[in-house]
């Protein structure tokens, strides 16, 4: 969630293209963006030309608005054509939300990893009116601030299937290793973790061209998160051995086509950046614990600035995923406080 240093990295594109509109970023490959109702107020999403019909990677929320947006770049910059395979990077709504409607409307095969599709078919069930127990005894494990919470737990929380349409059965797995053919490209597969588990990216072998979702992202670091749904999961050694791992296939000419911000050159350098800030904040976040804090309690060190209510949320399943990975890799030790919160602390200070 930091910003840090831009300027290592080169933005051939200063402006996004327009809701409806798109950029042809490389020959055959056009670059859509679709706006969010969030802090982070966009997506990119990407039209690969296969001759006959178009690969679309990413949709947008499942909303009306979107799918209008998307029917005037369908009909314009697309030029009619059929989009033929949907593709997801990763399971969160921005990226998904209207999967659904490519294979029901447009008859588009769906391709995805494995964990992304069952994710997505699993949330969708999930749809609650009050949050249910068990996210309550996370958010208190957690440390969230008592008002925060008393005011959660009286609200409708976030349900997937309010921005996502329903999926209908069927799909194309990959995995990693693969290889896919759009776009008149070959492009590897390279799975990340971290951000979501079992991420898709795509490595052209034939020119300079990276797809890189969430997993990879310029100026902004991807949000690695900690959920209810798995509150014991290390996420960022997820995220950090698949960084490590891209560090020797990234060139300083790959033009990575990322899921928010711009699109940049410069991946080795930013790979490292990434790297090296989490293992920055892992180093704060011991000397913070030389005292006993919670997850709720690490906000300053980890962000290095004040907190919104509008990034509370996500700040927070941030804190937890840095707590669980010093924790399970035996660099703190934890405890139950009186108010139900875990609260951590180095090893060899208490
Ligand atoms: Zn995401």
């Amino acid at each position: 969630m930091d910003t840090e240093r831009p300027m290592v990295l080169n933005y051939p594109w200063d402006t996004p293209p327009e809701h409806g509109g798109a950029i042809e970023v490389a020959p055959g490959i056009l670059w859509i963006r679709m706006p969010l109702p969030m802090k982070l107020d966009h997506v990119n999403l990407y039209a690969l030309d296969d001759g006959d019909g178009w690969t679309v990677i990413d949709t947008g929320f499942g909303s009306r608005k979107t799918r209008e947006i998307w029917t005037e770049v369908l009909n314009g910059p697309m030029a009619g054509k059929p989009v033929k395979r949907v593709i997801m990077t990763h399971h969160h709504p921005d990226h998904m939300g209207n999967v659904g409607w490519f294979q029901t409307e447009h008859g588009a095969e769906l391709v995805s990893t494995r964990t992304s599709w069952l994710f997505a078919r699993m949330l969708h069930l999930d749809a609650q009116e009050r949050p249910p127990s068990e996210t309550l005894a996370f958010w208190k494990s957690a440390g969230m601030d008592p008002e925060i919470l008393d005011q959660r737990a009286q609200e409708k929380p976030f349900n997937y299937a309010d921005i996502a349409v329903p999926m209908p059965l069927g799909f194309k797995r990959i995995k990693q290793g693969d290889v896919i053919e759009m776009g008149g490209r070959t492009w590897d597969i390279h799975i990340g973790n971290g951000h979501a588990p079992e991420h898709a990216t795509f490595w052209s072998r034939d020119d300079n061209l990276v797809i890189s979702g969430d997993q990879i992202l310029p100026s902004i670091s991807p949000n690695i998160g900690v959920y209810v749904t798995e509150p014991e999961a290390d996420p960022l050694e997820g995220w950090l051995e698949a960084c490590e791992r891209f560090l020797p296939l990234a060139r300083p000419d790959h033009l990575v086509l990322g899921g928010h911000k711009l699109p940049f050159t410069g991946l080795p350098v930013r790979l490292r950046q990434l790297i090296d800030n989490h293992h920055g904040a892992l180093r704060r976040l011991m000397k913070h614990l030389a005292e006993p804090h919670s997850a709720a309690e690490c906000f300053s060190v980890l962000f290095k600035r004040n907190i919104g209510a509008g990034e509370y949320g996500l700040a927070l399943v941030e804190s937890v995923a840095h707590v669980n990975h010093l924790y399970l890799k035996g660099d703190v030790t934890r405890e139950r406080r009186a108010d139900g919160a875990w609260v951590y602390q180095a090893k060899g200070q208490g």
